[in-house]
């Protein structure tokens, strides 16, 4: 069997930013088979693979001189149910949301804050994907990856994976592992977090009381809906700088001239600071040049209104990090991969 290529392929409909860079050769892998394939095939080529899933944590800045493998794998499967607990396992290629929706329509719990986050099962892992107090590595118990460099299939447990915030082994190691398929441990009874943001008033404008995995999903996404741009619609790639965490005596000189300082003490002592408050603050919100620009809602997404290009997106991004630490002395680090 011989995986087809396409050469001279538009990445804008594969990734969430809408940026027109092209790729020299393009395929999809649908299972393990064609994802060693496709290696194989690169490497006998001389090509460097570039892996994409949902392609919505992605700043394309160039054209891809190489394979850019998409992850199509389909599958979700329950491994074990003991009646409490349940070990669900899905492939990398799976879409994220719908698979959220799909353990939850078989009664599962845990998953119902990480509604609506675009993208793929796979590179959930990546970035260790989190959304009103939850994150994966909450309800992750292990994954399958290929190892790029030796060939060989690897299982990783909660530990091996090092998940940080927004952060992984994987996205510390880019392009040495290709993860393959993920396993979650879910629950048959809820233990809601509701404390995180709106979630708790949402749902009492709704009139829950009591409120299943269902309606807390059903909250989070209309929540989301309301604040956050569709890339359908609007290109973007979500938060576009991570939240810095930094010492509680900086935050201390920043509050003396910025009482209203958004900041979340953290266990270690050190200090979270919402990263869309400093943009806001810095009068960036809302901010348009040529088709690149800041979220009039959202100061944390960079928006694409159309064919801004990904240096272009870069520059804003460069000039936004600049500001905010002459302001603030405070680096913003960006979350989406750069390529
Ligand atoms: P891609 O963008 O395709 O890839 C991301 C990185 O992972 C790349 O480096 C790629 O090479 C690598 N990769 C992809 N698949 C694999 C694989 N199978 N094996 C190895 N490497 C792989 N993120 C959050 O954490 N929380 C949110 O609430 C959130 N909300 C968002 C809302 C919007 C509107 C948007 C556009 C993005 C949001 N994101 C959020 C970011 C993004 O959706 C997540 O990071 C998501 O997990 C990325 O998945 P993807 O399949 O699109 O990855
Ligand atoms: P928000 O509710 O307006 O809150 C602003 C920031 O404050 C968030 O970034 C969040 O940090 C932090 N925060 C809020 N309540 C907190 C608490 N109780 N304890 C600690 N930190 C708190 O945020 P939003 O932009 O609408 O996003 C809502 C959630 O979805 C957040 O968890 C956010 O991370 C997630 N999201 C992520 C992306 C992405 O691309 N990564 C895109 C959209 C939304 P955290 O970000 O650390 O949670």
């Amino acid at each position: 069997m011989t995986v087809s290529w396409q050469a001279q392929v538009s990445l804008k409909p594969y990734n969430t930013f809408g940026i027109d860079v092209k790729a020299r050769y393009f395929t999809q892998a649908h299972n393990d088979e064609e994802v060693r394939e496709a290696l194989q095939q690169a490497r006998h080529s001389g090509l460097p693979v570039l892996v994409i899933g949902g392609g919505s944590n992605l700043l394309l800045t160039r054209d891809i001189d190489g394979l850019v493998l998409h992850m199509a794998s389909q599958g979700r499967r329950v491994l074990s149910d003991d009646g409490k607990r349940v070990v669900v396992e899905a492939e990398a290629g799976e879409a994220w949301h719908p698979f959220v929706q799909w353990s939850l329509q078989q009664g599962f719990c845990g998953l119902e804050n990480l509604s609506l986050i675009p993208g793929t099962v796979g590179a959930a892992p990546m970035q260790n994907v989190g959304a009103y107090g939850v994150e994966v590595k909450d309800v992750f118990v292990g994954l399958t990856a290929l190892d790029r460099e030796t060939g060989e299939l690897r299982d990783f447990d909660l530990e091996e994976c090092a998940f940080g915030y927004r952060d992984s082994l994987f996205k510390r190691n880019p392009g040495r592992w290709l993860i393959l398929r993920v396993r979650f441990v879910l629950s048959h009874v809820l233990q809601a977090h509701l404390d995180y943001g709106p979630v708790r008033q949402r749902l009492q404008e709704q009139g829950v009381e009591q409120p299943t995995a269902q309606a807390i999903s059903d909250a989070i996404c209309s929540i989301r809906r309301e604040k956050l741009p569709d890339p359908a619609e609007l290109g973007n790639a979500g938060s576009f700088f991570k939240n810095p965490v930094v010492a509680a005596v900086l935050v201390e000189r920043i509050r003396a001239r910025y009482p209203a300082v958004v900041a979340y003490p953290q266990a270690d002592g050190q200090v979270k600071l919402a990263a869309g408050w400093l943009i806001e603050q810095a009068g960036w919100k809302g901010f348009r040049e040529g088709d690149a620009g800041v979220h009039r809602l959202q100061s944390l997404v960079l928006v694409n209104y159309g064919r801004a290009s990904g240096g272009q997106m870069h520059d804003l991004a460069r000039r936004i990090q600049a500001d905010i630490l002459e302001r603030f002395g405070v680096e913003l680090e960006m979350e989406p991969n750069l390529y």
